[in-house]
């Protein structure tokens, strides 16, 4: 069977546990964490950059930053993951979807302005599959009505909108290194942003509402409860096991590349047949060959497809049950405006196996599978 997802191995790993158990500590914010986080603000040219343990708490930490009161308005796609809108609602925020572009999945730009409201306080886009949003457009909506933006960049790890790494554009970014996104700790993911005005604030929800941060570099002599708080920092194991990938960070990303590349090549004589269709990325993106999908004419010819692939022995995958017509979405939020691609896409969307260790006989396998589908006569 030839997994939907593996997470990375590159052989390097137990060197990387060895050094940690050795270390003596295991807890947050040791050598590990603080080389991966240096290593993120150099690459991606990004002034703060805080690993969590998990890109849901990365974005809790987002939220909390935008100082949200009750009954506040977040706008996002519906077409995404659960935590990009749980995190607003813990705060008490409203959240407001709207639709997605068929051709990116993303949110449509165009379509957030009239969702607006005077209760909206930020606008949270999603990068889909690593591929950008539309960001000159969404931050400049953002400016005009004096809105904070979050980017959910969960998928978008090494991915750039014009030439901007994706997570460093908005008021803050958020990244997953969840074991099925690019980079992975398992469990994990970071927080970024430029302001240093949230400095602060940061550390202390991180820190389990303590200004232990600033105990630590010296700066106080003690430290206290101060604040609202989490704990947010992860285990030195899980990062020890990410930085065996931070050295490979490149290798890892062109192999994806390639299996994308390979999957859109030959998969593109179905699309040219008008039998499936393809991903589209706009000039302005570069992306990360975080996934790679195709869109089947209707949820029945998916539902047919992935059957068939998976008597083949390839696990494919399909997402989002679109957020506003999920049981908490229709509890917490609302749909601005027609839904014509949400739950359409959705249901036509699934994904191909592709992972860094996926070998060239199985991506082989997975095309092959997928061109000799008897269903597409
Ligand atoms: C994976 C993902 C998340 C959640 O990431 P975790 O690290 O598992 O919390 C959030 N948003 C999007 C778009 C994702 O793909």
């Amino acid at each position: 069977m030839i997994d939907f997802n593996r997470p990375p191995v590159l052989g390097t790993e137990m060197e990387f546990f060895k050094n940690a158990l050795e270390s003596g500590k295991l807890c947050g914010d040791g050598p590990f964490t603080k080389q991966a986080s240096e290593w993120f603000k150099n690459r991606f040219d990004v002034k703060h950059c805080y690993l969590t343990t998990s890109c849901t708490s990365a974005l809790e930490m987002a939220s909390w930053l935008c100082d949200l009161e009750e009954g506040d308005e977040v706008i996002m796609p519906s077409y995404t993951f659960v935590s990009t809108a749980d995190a607003f609602v813990l705060r008490g925020a409203k959240i407001v979807f709207v639709d997605i572009d068929p051709k990116t999945m993303n949110i449509d730009p165009d379509k957030i302005e009239d969702a607006v409201t005077d209760r909206t306080r930020v606008i949270c886009p999603v990068h889909y599959a690593g591929v950008a949003c539309d960001m000159d457009a969404i931050l400049s909506i953002a400016r005009k009505h004096g809105l904070k933006v979050v980017e959910d960049a969960a998928q978008g790890v090494n991915a750039y909108y014009k030439g901007k790494a994706l997570g460093t554009i908005g008021d803050f970014g958020c990244y997953s290194f969840h074991e099925t996104k690019n980079y992975s700790m398992g469990e994990g993911g970071a927080l970024l942003f430029n302001d240093d005005s949230y400095q602060d604030k940061a550390e202390i929800v991180r820190e389990k509402g303590t200004d232990r941060s600033k105990f630590f570099r010296g700066q106080i002599d003690k430290y206290s409860w101060v604040g609202y708080g989490s704990s947010y920092l992860p285990s030195e194991l899980n990062v020890a096991y990410m930085c065996a990938q931070l050295e490979q960070f490149d290798v890892i990303n062109e192999r994806r590349l390639e299996i994308w590349n390979y999957y859109n090549e030959t998969l593109r004589p179905l699309a040219e047949a008008g039998l499936i269709e393809q991903p589209y990325v706009p000039d302005y993106a570069t992306h990360n060959a975080h996934m790679y999908y195709i869109k089947a004419k209707d949820l029945e010819a998916r539902t047919g497809l992935i059957r068939y692939l998976r008597e083949q022995g390839v696990l494919s995958v399909f997402h989002y049950i679109p957020l506003h017509s999920s049981k908490a979405g229709v509890k917490f939020g609302r749909f601005h405006g027609e839904d014509i691609y949400t739950t359409r896409e959705s249901e036509r969307l699934m994904r191909l196996p592709l992972f860094y260790n996926l070998t060239d006989a199985e991506m082989e396998h997975v095309s092959r599978s997928i061109l000799n589908y008897p269903g597409w006569t």
